[in-house]
């Protein structure tokens, strides 16, 4: 049965190991106890958080003032070259489980944390590979915006739901084939409506060779320590900006001697150029190892990482005319301006 708990703190069910607590917290095992949460604050009236693995977050020290719903329904299925997962899945299992499986397609996503809903949602990418890639459909609720305090649109209002499907019921089930994801760089349908909850995703893959992928993704995980750092963070905390400026993109072939992909440079570089490694507000740290990772090196506060990300933003921008915008997706922060 569905356990609601009060004032639950969020900080560790984040890998920031940041933030206030939830005023209302559950983990929803099944889609249907997702259901059952999303009743739950209905009936109270009370704004939505959807929690996946937490590695892509930034709650504010006040928390959240809603139902945060932790997403655990993890069973996944694998079917020739079909795996449908839980939204609550771990991405690095199922990365694990079908290549065991004997399929290919998905070895770029190891070492990624979190959840196949969140790495859907985000388009998570890494190694040249994205979700967009191996995504076949997903399967979502859209949740009606019963509280005055969710300010966000509903996914009819912005297109999101698929003109085809009429809304049959108060909270719709819907299908989502891969075109109507209109995914792009970490951007989705589902980013676009905040109202829209995944519940399960099937993933198509290919047969591949075990032993290769075994070995894909050894080297993957071997790529990936370099430049991990030892403190609790976010991952990447803003976007690779795409760049126009030709004497930029000059700078940066002939700095790192690699050509820029899709018209975007590593957010890192820029930071790194503007002096900002190392850089610290209180317990909030620019990463000495990646510099687009902000690190907890310790008590970092919520408000230590926004004053951070806010020096990091306006010198990027001053030397290089570039806006760097948040990857990290801010929770609690609703109400404020950042
Ligand atoms: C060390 C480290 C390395 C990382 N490396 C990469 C990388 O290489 N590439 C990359 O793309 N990312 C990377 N990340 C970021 C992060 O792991 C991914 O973005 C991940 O996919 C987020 O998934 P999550 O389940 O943790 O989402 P969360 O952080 O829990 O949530 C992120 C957002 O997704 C929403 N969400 C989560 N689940 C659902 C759902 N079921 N339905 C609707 N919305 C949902 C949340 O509401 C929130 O807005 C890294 C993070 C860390 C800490």
């Amino acid at each position: 049965m569905l356990n609601i708990q009060r004032n639950i703190s969020l900080a560790k069910y984040t890998t920031l190991k940041v933030g206030g607590a939830a005023r209302f917290f559950c983990e929803a095992k099944s889609e249907k106890e997702i259901l059952e949460a999303v009743k739950f604050a209905e009936e109270k009236n009370l704004p939505v958080f959807v929690l996946g693995g937490g590695s892509n977050i930034l709650v504010n020290d006040q928390g959240f003032s809603g139902l945060v719903i932790k997403i655990l329904n993890t069973k996944h299925e694998i079917r020739n070259t079909i795996v449908e997962c839980g939204a609550g899945a771990s991405l690095s299992k199922i990365v694990q489980e079908s290549i065991k499986a004997g399929l290919t397609g998905l070895e770029w996503a190891a070492g990624i944390p979190g959840t196949v809903g969140g790495a859907v949602r985000g388009n998570a990418g890494a190694f040249g590979g994205c979700m967009a890639e191996v995504v076949h459909s997903v399967k979502v609720i859209e949740i009606p915006n019963f509280s005055k305090a969710r300010l966000f649109p509903s996914a009819k209002q912005v297109g999101g739901i698929p003109q085809s499907q009429a809304l049959k019921s108060q909270l719709p089930i819907t299908n989502y084939q891969l075109r109507e994801c209109e995914f792009a760089y970490r951007e989705s349908v589902f980013k676009q409506n905040p109202n829209l909850i995944i519940l399960s995703v099937t993933l198509k893959l290919k047969k591949g060779d075990r032993k290769k992928s075994e070995e894909l993704l050894k080297e993957i995980l071997e790529e990936r320590k370099k430049s991990q750092s030892i403190y609790p963070s976010p991952g990447s905390f803003f976007k690779n900006p795409i760049v126009k400026d030709e004497k930029l993109i000059k700078e940066f072939e002939i700095d790192t001697g690699q050509k820029i992909k899709d018209k975007k440079i590593p957010a890192g570089y820029f930071i790194d150029r503007a002096g900002l490694k190392g850089k610290k507000i209180g317990s909030a740290m620019v990463g000495e190892e990646h510099a687009n990772f902000i690190v907890n090196t310790g008590n970092a506060t919520a408000e230590n990482v926004v004053m951070l990300a806010a020096i990091v933003k306006t010198r990027v921008r001053n030397k290089f005319g570039i806006q760097l915008k948040e990857e990290v997706q801010m929770v609690g922060f609703e109400k404020k301006v950042l």
